[in-house]
C-alpha cells in the first residue's frame, strides 16, 4: 500500500481527485504542482496512516523509511539537506483534512531548526535576523501544537504556552518601544528564543527538542493525534464531519516570507467573499509568515487597490509594492479559478522577489455571496443551472434575510470603534469575553456578543452560541472572520482601537469602558461599533436582483410546490413577497385570542345550553369572516388551507382570580358557577383531550359557524372579482366517520351560503394528517377527503409519545448520549414518522391517485426534511414566511441532485 504521495517539480503522484486519500489541501498541492504553478516541492502522508494510526496507536514499521525517500527527493530538488550543518533544509509539517477546517493551526513552521543547522542557515542566508525570527516561530509552534495540544494539556484561559510566548515577546516589544514584531532586531529575537525555551521547560516541564528528526515526527504525530482533540471534534460536531475520515499530513519545504523586504506572505480569495462580487480579494503582509496573517497579530495590508477595505485602505496594497509579482499572482488566481471553477480560497508567500504558491482551496463564503457567486457564474457561463442550484446552501438564504442596523436609528447612535467588516448584517448583544461564558449565557436564554483579542479553534463552540464575534486583532482572512462568514454571523475584526482585559472582564475604547453582561451592537457590514442597542431593520429582497434570479431558478427546477404557514393577511402578504404559493395552514384559533373577541369566545365555551352556544358563537361569525376574507384577498387566486378549530377549549378560559370574577360578571353568572363550568373543562392530558374534530362533533354549531364565515367570505370576494381559494382542514381525524360527520356540515353550509347570497364558488374539504391512526387507515379518509395535509409536529409527537412542550427535559441527555440523532421536531425522523408519512401517502393515493397531499408544521421549512417529502412524492411543503425562500431553493436541489 502506498502512504506517500510526492509533488514537486512539476510532478506529483495525487490530483485533485484523492481528496479523501491525501486531504484537501495535499490533493490541491498535487493538482497546482502537475498543473506547472510553483509549489514548493513535498509530499503527502495519506489519511489512511491517520486511521491506522488512530486504531492502532503506532505507525505501520516502513512508514519512517518512506518518509526518508520521500525527503530525498525534496532535497534533491532544493539542494539542500534536512539537519544539515552546512546547507539545511527546513519544513513545514501541515495538516489537511478532507474538508477544510480553516484555522485549526495545528502546522508547525521552520521545522529542521536546531543548534547544529542555525549557523549554516544564518552562513547561507547571510541573515541573522531571519533565522532567529524563524527559530522564535518553530518554538512557539511546536510548544504549541506538539508539547501542549497534542498531548491533551488543557491550559486555563490565557495561560496556554502560545500566549505566554507571545507575552514574553510582546514585553520585549513594549521595553523596545516598537509596535511590530519585523521591528525586533536579530539580537533581540535571539534573546528571545533563549527565554522562550527557558519558559517551556517552566510550564511544560520538557525541553524542546534540539534534533530534527524529533522535530519531524513529533510533529506528524501532533498532526495526527490533532484529529481528536478536544476542539477539532467540537469542529466537526458543529459542521456534521464524520469522526472516521481522518487527516493527512503534509510536509513540505519552506519558502521564507520573512527574509526582508522583498518577502511576503498574504492570503487572497478570487471573489470577494464577504459580497461575492468578481473582483480579486485579498491580504498581505511584508517580511512576514504564513500564519501571521490569519493569526491576527498584525493587521495586514489590502492586497489590491480594488476593494474596500476599511481602515486597511490606508496601507500600501502588494499591487503598488510589487506589481510584478501581483500581475503574476493575479494570472495564477484566473487560471485556478477557472480550472477548479469555482471561487478559490489562496495562500501564496513572496521569497526574495519569487512567488509561490501553498495552498488552493473552495473559499468559504457567505450567503449575500454565495448567491452573487453561482448567479454569476451562470451568467458567464462556466457553471450550468444545475451547479448554480447546488451552489448556495438553503440556511445561507438565511442570512440574506438577515436583518441589518435601522439606519436612522444607527446615525444617532454614537460609535464606539470601528473595525474590518468581516460578517454579514447587524447584531446587539451582551458582551461576553470567554467562549465558554458565550455558551453558559446563551443556554441560559441570553444573546452575547462574544468580544476577544483574537479567536482560536478553541473558540468554536463560545462563537457559535453567539449573536456576534468582535476581535480586536486580525484581518478579514482571520480565523474569526473565517468561521463567522461560514456561518453566516455578524461579526467585526480587527478592531484596533478597543483594549480588551480578559481578567477585569472590561472592553474600553476611546474612553469608554464597557463591562461583562453590557450591551453592545455590531454592523458587521460596515466595521462600526455602538455602545448599548440599536434597533434591527428587515431586510429588503426587491432590489436583491442575484437573490431574484436565483430565485426564479429555483422555479424553473422544482415541481414541489411551496405554500407558507400564515394566520393573518399581513403575514401572508409577506409570504407572498418571498413566493409562497398558497397558505398551507391557516390556524383559526389565533384569531379568538384579541381582546374583544376572547369574550365571545368564553361565553360560548361556558355556555350552559346549545342555544346560548349558538348566541355566543354569532357574535364571533362577523370577525372570522372579516380575517378569512383578509387571507383569502392576500393569497388570491392561491388556495388558503383553512384549519377549524384545534386546540382544547380551556386554553381560552382565564385562570386568575380577578379575570374569573370578572367574566362571571360579564356574562351574568355567578363565579361559583363559572368556575364549575371551569373546573369541568379542566383535562388531565389536553394534548390527547377534547380538541380537533372532537370539538366539532360535540359542538356542531362551531363548525357551521367557521363553515360560514369561510364561505361568506369567499361569496363576497368572488362579488368583487377576486379568486379565492378556500380548502377547508378538519384537523385530528382517526377514523373516516369523524371526518364524514364534519365534512357533511361543511358541505351543506357551503349550499346555504351559495343560496342566500346567489353566489357560486370552489372549495374543497380535506384534512389534517397527524396521527398514526389516520396514516394506517388513510385509504378509508382518501375516499372522503379531497386533499390531506400532513401535520408533522402533531404526528412526531403521536409516533414518539415525546410531548413536543416537555422534550427539552430529556433531549440534551438523548443527543449526548446519541439516543436520538437530532432534534425530531426540527427535522423529520425519516425511518419512523416517515413511514408513516410514505404509508399515508401510498394508502391515500392507493384510492385516489390525484389526492392533492402537502405537509405542515415545522418540518416543511427544514432541507433535509423537504429532501424526504419530494422523495415521497408530496405535493408542497408549507412553512412559515421567512423560511419560504429556503424552501424553494431545498425543493430545487431535491428535483436536481
Ligand atoms: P491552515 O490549514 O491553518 O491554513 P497551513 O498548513 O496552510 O494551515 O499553514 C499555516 C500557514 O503556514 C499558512 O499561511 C501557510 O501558507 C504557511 N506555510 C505552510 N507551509 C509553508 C511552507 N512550506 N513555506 C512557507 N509557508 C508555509
Ligand atoms: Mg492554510
Ligand atoms: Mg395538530
Amino acid at each position: 500500500m502506498k502512504r506517500v504521495y510526492f509533488f514537486g517539480n512539476g510532478k506529483a503522484d495525487g490530483t485533485a481527485k484523492d481528496k479523501n486519500l491525501l486531504g484537501g489541501k495535499g490533493a490541491n498541492l498535487a493538482e497546482m504542482t502537475n498543473f506547472g504553478i510553483p509549489v514548493p516541492p513535498g509530499f503527502t502522508i495519506s489519511t489512511k496512516v491517520c486511521t491506522n494510526f488512530m486504531d492502532v496507536g503506532e505507525f505501520p514499521h516502513n512508514l519512517k523509511i518512506e518518509v526518508q525517500n520521500a525527503l530525498e527527493e525534496i532535497e534533491k530538488i532544493m539542494g539542500q539537506i534536512f539537519g544539515d550543518p552546512e546547507n539545511p533544509l527546513l519544513v513545514s509539517v501541515r495538516s489537511g483534512a478532507r474538508q477544510s477546517m480553516p484555522g485549526m493551526m495545528e502546522t508547525v513552521l521552520n521545522v529542521g531548526l536546531t543548534s547544529e543547522t542555525i549557523p549554516g542557515l544564518i552562513e547561507k542566508s547571510g541573515d541573522e535576523r531571519f533565522v532567529y525570527d524563524a527559530y522564535r516561530r518553530l518554538i512557539t509552534m511546536y510548544a504549541d501544537v506538539v508539547i501542549e495540544k497534542s498531548a491533551g494539556i488543557e491550559p486555563k484561559e490565557g495561560e496556554g504556552i502560545r500566549e505566554k510566548l507571545n507575552g514574553i515577546m510582546n514585553k520585549m516589544k513594549s521595553q523596545q518601544g516598537v509596535d511590530n514584531d519585523s521591528e525586533l532586531s536579530g539580537e533581540s529575537l535571539k534573546e528571545l528564543c533563549v527565554l522562550f525555551k527557558a519558559e517551556i521547560v517552566n510550564t511544560l516541564g520538557e525541553e524542546f527538542p534540539d534534533d530534527p528528526d524529533t522535530q519531524l515526527w513529533g510533529g506528524i504525530t501532533a498532526v495526527f493525534k490533532s484529529w481528536n482533540g478536544k476542539r477539532a471534534v467540537s469542529y466537526r460536531n458543529i459542521e456534521n464531519i464524520p469522526h472516521h475520515w481522518g487527516t493527512a499530513v503534509n510536509i513540505q519545504a519552506m519558502v521564507f516570507g520573512n527574509m526582508g523586504d522583498n518577502c511576503a506572505t498574504g492570503v487572497a480569495f478570487t471573489r470577494n467573499p464577504a459580497t461575492g462580487e468578481n473582483v480579486f480579494f485579498g491580504e498581505w503582509l511584508p517580511n512576514a509568515q504564513g500564519e501571521d496573517v490569519v493569526a491576527g497579530l498584525r493587521t495586514p495590508n489590502p492586497l489590491n487597490n480594488l476593494n474596500e477595505g476599511g481602515d486597511a485602505q490606508n496601507m500600501p496594497s502588494l499591487e503598488d509594492s510589487m506589481p510584478t509579482i501581483y500581475a503574476e499572482l493575479d494570472a495564477i488566481q484566473k487560471r485556478l479559478e477557472t480550472h477548479y471553477n469555482d471561487m478559490q480560497d489562496i495562500e501564496f508567500t513572496i521569497q526574495n522577489g519569487r512567488l509561490w504558491m501553498l495552498q488552493t482551496r473552495t473559499g468559504k463564503r457567505n450567503g449575500q455571496a454565495a448567491v452573487r457567486m453561482a448567479v454569476e457564474m451562470l451568467e458567464e457561463g462556466t457553471i450550468d443551472e444545475k451547479t448554480a442550484l447546488m451552489r448556495v446552501k438553503p440556511e445561507q438564504l438565511d442570512e440574506i434575510m438577515h436583518p441589518m442596523l435601522d439606519e436612522q436609528a444607527e446615525k444617532k447612535s454614537e460609535l464606539l470603534a470601528k473595525g474590518l467588516p468581516a460578517g454579514p448584517g447587524g447584531a446587539s448583544g451582551q458582551i461576553v469575553f470567554t467562549a465558554d461564558e458565550a455558551e453558559v449565557w446563551h443556554k441560559n436564554g441570553k444573546r452575547v456578543i462574544l468580544v476577544r483579542n483574537e479567536t482560536s479553534p478553541e473558540d468554536v463552540h463560545g462563537m457559535f452560541a453567539s449573536e456576534a464575534i468582535l476581535t480586536a486583532h486580525g484581518g478579514m482572512t482571520s480565523h474569526a472572520a473565517l468561521v463567522a462568514r461560514g456561518w453566516g454571523k455578524c461579526c467585526v475584526v480587527g478592531c484596533a482601537d478597543i483594549r480588551i482585559s480578559v481578567v477585569d472582564k472590561t472592553l474600553s475604547a476611546n474612553g469608554t469602558t464597557l463591562m461583562e453582561g453590557d450591551w453592545l451592537t455590531l454592523n458587521g457590514s460596515s466595521g462600526n461599533i455602538y455602545k448599548g442597542k440599536i434597533r434591527l431593520k428587515p431586510v429588503d429582497l426587491e432590489s436583491n436582483i442575484y437573490f431574484q434570479k436565483l430565485m426564479q431558478l429555483t422555479d424553473r427546477h422544482r415541481k414541489m410546490g411551496v405554500r407558507t404557514n400564515a394566520d393573518s393577511p399581513a403575514d401572508a402578504k409577506q409570504a407572498r413577497e418571498f413566493g409562497a404559493e398558497g397558505i398551507g395552514l391557516c390556524r383559526t384559533e389565533h384569531m379568538f385570542f384579541d381582546q374583544e373577541r376572547i369574550l365571545a369566545m368564553r361565553e360560548m365555551i361556558v355556555a350552559g345550553n346549545e342555544e346560548d352556544r349558538r348566541k355566543a358563537i354569532m357574535k364571533l361569525l362577523p370577525h372570522q369572516r372579516e380575517d378569512f376574507y383578509g387571507i383569502l384577498k392576500a393569497m388570491s387566486p392561491h388556495p388558503v388551507t383553512i384549519r377549524l378549530l384545534d386546540p382544547p377549549l380551556h386554553e381560552f378560559l382565564p385562570q386568575e382570580e380577578e379575570q374569573i370574577s370578572k367574566l362571571a360578571e360579564e356574562l351574568n353568572i355567578t363565579t361559583k358557577e363559572l368556575k364549575a363550568r371551569i373546573e369541568n373543562l379542566h383535562e388531565l392530558n389536553p394534548m390527547l383531550g377534547h380538541r380537533g374534530c372532537r370539538l366539532g362533533i360535540s359542538y356542531p354549531e362551531i363548525t357551521e359557524m367557521q363553515a360560514r364565515a369561510i364561505f361568506e367570505a369567499t361569496a363576497q370576494l368572488k362579488n368583487e372579482n377576486q379568486s379565492p381559494f378556500p380548502e377547508v382542514m378538519v384537523p385530528l381525524v382517526v377514523s373516516v366517520e369523524e371526518f364524514t360527520n364534519q365534512k357533511k356540515i361543511i358541505n351543506d353550509m357551503a349550499e346555504t351560503v351559495k343560496k342566500e347570497t346567489g353566489t357560486q364558488f370552489e372549495y374543497l374539504v380535506g384534512t389534517m394528517i397527524e396521527l398514526p391512526r389516520a396514516c394506517a387507515i388513510a385509504d378509508q379518509i382518501a375516499e372522503e377527503a379531497q386533499f390531506f395535509s400532513f401535520g408533522t409536529n402533531d404526528l412526531t409527537q403521536t409516533t414518539y409519545g415525546f410531548s413536543r412542550d416537555d422534550i427539552g427535559g430529556f433531549l440534551p441527555d438523548y443527543l449526548d448520549q446519541k439516543i436520538l440523532p437530532a432534534d425530531p421536531f426540527q427535522s423529520i425522523d425519516q425511518e419512523g414518522v416517515g413511514s408513516l408519512v410514505k404509508m399515508g401517502v401510498e394508502k391515500g393515493r392507493s384510492v385516489n391517485s390525484k389526492l392533492k397531499i402537502g405537509i405542515c408544521g415545522e418540518h416543511g421549512g427544514d432541507p433535509d426534511s423537504i429532501q424526504f417529502f419530494h422523495k415521497t412524492g408530496l405535493d408542497y411543503v408549507s412553512c412559515s414566511p421567512f423560511r419560504v425562500p429556503i424552501a424553494r431553493l431545498s425543493a430545487a436541489q431535491a428535483e436536481v441532485s
